[in-house]
Protein backbone atom coordinates (compact mmCIF):
# COMPACT_ATOMS: atom_id res chain seq x y z
CA UNK A 1 0.00 0.00 0.00
CA UNK A 2 0.87 3.38 -0.70
CA UNK A 3 4.55 2.54 -1.97
CA UNK A 4 5.67 6.30 -2.08
CA UNK A 5 5.08 7.28 1.36
CA UNK A 6 6.93 4.03 3.08
CA UNK A 7 8.94 4.95 5.86
CA UNK A 8 9.89 1.85 6.87
CA UNK A 9 10.31 -1.50 5.29
CA UNK A 10 11.19 -4.55 6.75
CA UNK A 11 11.76 -7.54 3.58
CA UNK A 12 12.92 -10.90 4.60
CA UNK A 13 13.95 -9.68 7.86
CA UNK A 14 15.43 -12.58 10.22
CA UNK A 15 16.89 -12.44 13.73
CA UNK A 16 18.18 -14.65 15.67
CA UNK A 17 19.36 -15.18 19.76
CA UNK A 18 21.93 -17.49 19.21
CA UNK A 19 19.78 -20.83 18.18
CA UNK A 20 16.30 -19.16 18.84
CA UNK A 21 14.56 -17.89 15.71
CA UNK A 22 13.09 -14.68 17.42
CA UNK A 23 12.04 -13.09 14.19
CA UNK A 24 11.21 -15.34 10.96
CA UNK A 25 11.15 -13.68 7.67
CA UNK A 26 9.01 -10.27 8.83
CA UNK A 27 7.55 -8.45 5.87
CA UNK A 28 6.22 -4.65 6.60
CA UNK A 29 5.56 -1.46 5.39
CA UNK A 30 4.70 1.47 7.69
CA UNK A 31 3.56 4.34 5.65
CA UNK A 32 3.75 8.19 7.10
CA UNK A 33 1.41 9.06 9.49
CA UNK A 34 0.56 5.78 10.15
CA UNK A 35 -0.45 4.15 13.10
CA UNK A 36 0.43 0.83 13.68
CA UNK A 37 -0.67 -1.23 17.04
CA UNK A 38 1.75 -4.53 17.31
CA UNK A 39 -0.01 -7.06 19.65
CA UNK A 40 0.86 -11.00 20.47
CA UNK A 41 1.56 -12.85 23.02
CA UNK A 42 4.70 -12.44 25.56
CA UNK A 43 7.83 -13.27 23.70
CA UNK A 44 6.10 -13.29 20.45
CA UNK A 45 8.90 -10.97 18.91
CA UNK A 46 7.17 -7.34 19.32
CA UNK A 47 10.00 -6.10 21.35
CA UNK A 48 12.66 -7.33 19.10
CA UNK A 49 10.69 -5.74 15.89
CA UNK A 50 10.55 -2.07 17.06
CA UNK A 51 14.18 -2.40 18.90
CA UNK A 52 15.64 -3.39 15.16
CA UNK A 53 13.92 -0.08 13.81
CA UNK A 54 16.63 2.35 15.87
CA UNK A 55 18.94 -0.38 16.04
CA UNK A 56 19.08 -1.47 19.37
CA UNK A 57 19.03 -4.92 18.38
CA UNK A 58 20.86 -5.95 14.96
CA UNK A 59 18.84 -8.18 12.55
CA UNK A 60 20.55 -11.00 10.98
CA UNK A 61 19.21 -11.25 7.21
CA UNK A 62 16.91 -9.52 5.09
CA UNK A 63 16.33 -5.61 4.73
CA UNK A 64 15.31 -2.80 7.07
CA UNK A 65 15.28 0.65 4.93
CA UNK A 66 14.26 3.73 7.08
CA UNK A 67 13.28 6.69 4.30
CA UNK A 68 14.02 4.74 1.75
CA UNK A 69 17.96 4.27 3.26
CA UNK A 70 19.02 0.69 3.99
CA UNK A 71 19.28 0.83 8.36
CA UNK A 72 22.86 0.27 8.65
CA UNK A 73 24.25 -1.24 11.88
CA UNK A 74 27.87 0.51 11.64
CA UNK A 75 25.83 3.95 11.27
CA UNK A 76 23.05 4.14 13.88
CA UNK A 77 23.53 7.80 14.56
CA UNK A 78 21.32 8.44 11.31
CA UNK A 79 18.88 6.65 12.37
CA UNK A 80 18.47 6.92 16.08
CA UNK A 81 17.82 10.72 15.24
CA UNK A 82 15.08 9.90 13.45
CA UNK A 83 13.25 7.47 15.47
CA UNK A 84 12.50 7.94 18.52
CA UNK A 85 11.44 5.26 21.49
CA UNK A 86 9.75 5.13 24.33
CA UNK A 87 10.18 2.30 26.64
CA UNK A 88 7.85 0.59 29.75
CA UNK A 89 9.76 2.09 32.19
CA UNK A 90 10.44 5.38 31.07
CA UNK A 91 14.35 5.55 31.24
CA UNK A 92 14.61 8.78 32.38
CA UNK A 93 18.27 9.86 33.87
CA UNK A 94 17.22 9.76 37.70
CA UNK A 95 19.77 12.39 38.77
CA UNK A 96 18.96 14.97 36.22
CA UNK A 97 15.66 17.42 36.34
CA UNK A 98 13.08 17.18 34.13
CA UNK A 99 14.43 19.84 31.90
CA UNK A 100 18.25 18.67 32.22
CA UNK A 101 16.63 14.97 30.47
CA UNK A 102 15.16 16.71 27.90
CA UNK A 103 18.21 19.24 26.83
CA UNK A 104 20.75 16.70 26.65
CA UNK A 105 19.88 15.17 23.62
CA UNK A 106 19.36 18.10 21.61
CA UNK A 107 22.21 19.95 23.08
CA UNK A 108 24.65 17.23 22.16
CA UNK A 109 23.75 15.65 19.19
CA UNK A 110 21.39 18.69 17.34
CA UNK A 111 24.32 21.20 18.70
CA UNK A 112 21.56 23.27 20.15
CA UNK A 113 22.63 25.91 22.92
CA UNK A 114 21.18 25.62 26.31
CA UNK A 115 18.77 28.45 25.74
CA UNK A 116 17.54 27.37 22.09
CA UNK A 117 17.64 23.55 23.80
CA UNK A 118 15.59 25.44 26.83
CA UNK A 119 13.19 26.73 24.62
CA UNK A 120 12.72 23.72 22.68
CA UNK A 121 11.99 21.27 25.86
CA UNK A 122 9.87 24.06 27.67
CA UNK A 123 7.62 23.64 24.16
CA UNK A 124 7.31 19.85 24.30
CA UNK A 125 6.83 19.57 27.88
CA UNK A 126 3.59 22.04 27.55
CA UNK A 127 2.80 19.87 24.59
CA UNK A 128 2.11 16.79 27.04
CA UNK A 129 0.87 19.09 29.73
CA UNK A 130 3.60 18.89 32.22
CA UNK A 131 5.99 22.23 31.58
CA UNK A 132 5.37 23.50 35.32
CA UNK A 133 7.36 19.84 36.60
CA UNK A 134 10.49 21.10 34.64
CA UNK A 135 12.85 21.43 37.58
CA UNK A 136 11.70 18.21 39.18
CA UNK A 137 13.85 15.12 39.46
CA UNK A 138 12.19 12.24 37.87
CA UNK A 139 11.55 10.61 41.01
CA UNK A 140 9.13 13.36 42.73
CA UNK A 141 7.01 12.58 39.42
CA UNK A 142 4.33 9.77 39.40
CA UNK A 143 4.73 6.61 36.62
CA UNK A 144 1.78 8.61 34.22
CA UNK A 145 4.05 12.14 34.34
CA UNK A 146 7.60 10.11 33.85
CA UNK A 147 6.02 8.31 30.77
CA UNK A 148 4.89 11.89 29.33
CA UNK A 149 8.06 13.57 30.51
CA UNK A 150 10.09 10.52 28.73
CA UNK A 151 7.39 10.92 25.19
CA UNK A 152 8.52 15.00 25.49
CA UNK A 153 11.84 13.83 25.48
CA UNK A 154 11.87 11.82 22.19
CA UNK A 155 9.96 14.78 20.84
CA UNK A 156 12.35 17.54 21.39
CA UNK A 157 14.57 15.24 19.11
CA UNK A 158 11.76 15.94 16.18
CA UNK A 159 11.39 12.46 14.92
CA UNK A 160 10.15 11.05 12.26
CA UNK A 161 8.94 8.33 13.45
CA UNK A 162 7.86 7.22 17.27
CA UNK A 163 8.39 4.06 18.48
CA UNK A 164 6.10 2.69 21.68
CA UNK A 165 7.14 -0.73 23.53
CA UNK A 166 4.56 -1.19 26.10
CA UNK A 167 4.27 1.99 27.61
CA UNK A 168 1.58 1.72 29.67
CA UNK A 169 2.52 -1.31 31.19
CA UNK A 170 4.52 -0.68 34.14
CA UNK A 171 1.78 2.65 34.92
CA UNK A 172 -0.78 2.35 38.06
CA UNK A 173 -4.71 1.47 36.08
CA UNK A 174 -5.18 5.27 36.89
CA UNK A 175 -2.28 6.95 35.51
CA UNK A 176 -2.88 4.97 31.90
CA UNK A 177 -5.41 6.64 30.42
CA UNK A 178 -3.30 9.90 31.05
CA UNK A 179 -0.57 8.38 28.90
CA UNK A 180 -2.75 7.40 26.23
CA UNK A 181 -4.12 10.51 25.70
CA UNK A 182 -1.35 12.01 25.09
CA UNK A 183 -0.44 9.34 22.20
CA UNK A 184 -4.09 9.92 20.83
CA UNK A 185 -3.52 13.46 20.15
CA UNK A 186 -0.21 12.86 18.90
CA UNK A 187 -1.59 10.82 16.66
CA UNK A 188 -4.11 13.03 15.60
CA UNK A 189 -1.55 15.41 14.77
CA UNK A 190 -0.45 13.05 12.57
CA UNK A 191 2.93 11.68 13.71
CA UNK A 192 3.59 8.07 12.65
CA UNK A 193 3.74 6.15 15.82
CA UNK A 194 4.22 2.38 16.09
CA UNK A 195 3.03 1.22 19.77
CA UNK A 196 3.63 -2.21 21.37
CA UNK A 197 0.33 -2.19 23.45
CA UNK A 198 -2.19 -4.54 25.20
CA UNK A 199 -4.45 -1.46 25.47
CA UNK A 200 -7.09 -2.77 23.09
CA UNK A 201 -9.14 0.53 23.20
CA UNK A 202 -6.56 2.30 22.30
CA UNK A 203 -6.03 0.23 19.40
CA UNK A 204 -9.61 0.33 18.07
CA UNK A 205 -9.29 4.37 18.62
CA UNK A 206 -6.31 5.19 16.86
CA UNK A 207 -4.85 2.49 15.07
CA UNK A 208 -4.98 2.42 11.17
CA UNK A 209 -3.33 -1.43 11.47
CA UNK A 210 -2.78 -4.26 13.68
CA UNK A 211 -0.47 -6.52 13.28
CA UNK A 212 -0.36 -9.77 15.53
CA UNK A 213 2.61 -11.73 16.17
CA UNK A 214 3.08 -14.98 17.52
CA UNK A 215 6.71 -16.98 18.09
CA UNK A 216 8.62 -14.42 15.55
CA UNK A 217 5.70 -14.61 12.41
CA UNK A 218 3.75 -11.51 11.59
CA UNK A 219 0.33 -13.92 11.49
CA UNK A 220 -2.22 -11.06 10.87
CA UNK A 221 -2.41 -7.25 9.81
CA UNK A 222 -5.87 -5.92 9.93
CA UNK A 223 -7.27 -2.33 10.82
CA UNK A 224 -8.80 -2.51 13.80
CA UNK A 225 -12.06 -3.41 13.26
CA UNK A 226 -11.33 -6.19 11.54
CA UNK A 227 -8.56 -7.88 13.16
CA UNK A 228 -10.63 -7.68 16.32
CA UNK A 229 -14.26 -8.58 15.30
CA UNK A 230 -13.21 -10.91 12.40
CA UNK A 231 -9.93 -12.35 12.59
CA UNK A 232 -9.11 -14.86 9.57
CA UNK A 233 -6.33 -16.84 11.26
CA UNK A 234 -6.93 -19.51 14.12
CA UNK A 235 -3.68 -18.33 16.00
CA UNK A 236 -5.17 -14.60 16.22
CA UNK A 237 -8.59 -16.28 17.12
CA UNK A 238 -7.40 -18.01 20.59
CA UNK A 239 -5.54 -14.96 21.60
CA UNK A 240 -8.06 -12.71 21.27
CA UNK A 241 -10.15 -15.04 23.29
CA UNK A 242 -7.59 -14.95 25.88
CA UNK A 243 -7.36 -11.17 26.38
CA UNK A 244 -10.72 -9.81 25.06
P1 LIG B 1 7.84 -9.70 23.21
O1 LIG B 1 8.24 -8.28 23.21
O2 LIG B 1 6.80 -10.05 22.20
O3 LIG B 1 7.44 -10.20 24.58
P2 LIG B 1 10.65 -10.17 22.67
O4 LIG B 1 10.88 -9.56 21.34
O5 LIG B 1 11.10 -9.43 23.86
O6 LIG B 1 9.10 -10.57 22.80
O7 LIG B 1 11.33 -11.58 22.74
C1 LIG B 1 11.07 -12.59 21.78
C2 LIG B 1 11.79 -13.84 22.20
O8 LIG B 1 13.18 -13.62 22.12
C3 LIG B 1 11.50 -14.28 23.62
O9 LIG B 1 11.41 -15.68 23.65
C4 LIG B 1 12.70 -13.82 24.39
O10 LIG B 1 12.96 -14.67 25.48
C5 LIG B 1 13.81 -13.90 23.36
N1 LIG B 1 14.81 -12.85 23.60
C6 LIG B 1 14.59 -11.53 23.65
N2 LIG B 1 15.74 -10.85 23.86
C7 LIG B 1 16.70 -11.78 23.97
C8 LIG B 1 18.11 -11.72 24.21
N3 LIG B 1 18.74 -10.55 24.34
N4 LIG B 1 18.77 -12.89 24.25
C9 LIG B 1 18.13 -14.07 24.10
N5 LIG B 1 16.83 -14.20 23.86
C10 LIG B 1 16.11 -13.08 23.80
MG1 LIG C 1 8.23 -6.86 24.75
Amino acid sequence: MLAKDEIITFTEVNKWYGEFHALKSINLSIHKGERLVICGPSGSGKSTLIRCINGLEQYDSGQITVNSHLLDPKNLKAVRGKVGMVFQHFNLFPHMTVLDNLTLAPRRTLGLSKAEAETLAIQYLERVHIAHQANKFPGQLSGGQQQRVAIARSLCMKPDILLFDEPTSALDPEMIHEVLDVMKELADEGITMVCVTHEMGFARKVADRVVFMDEGEIVEIAPPALLFDQPQNTRTQSFLRKIL
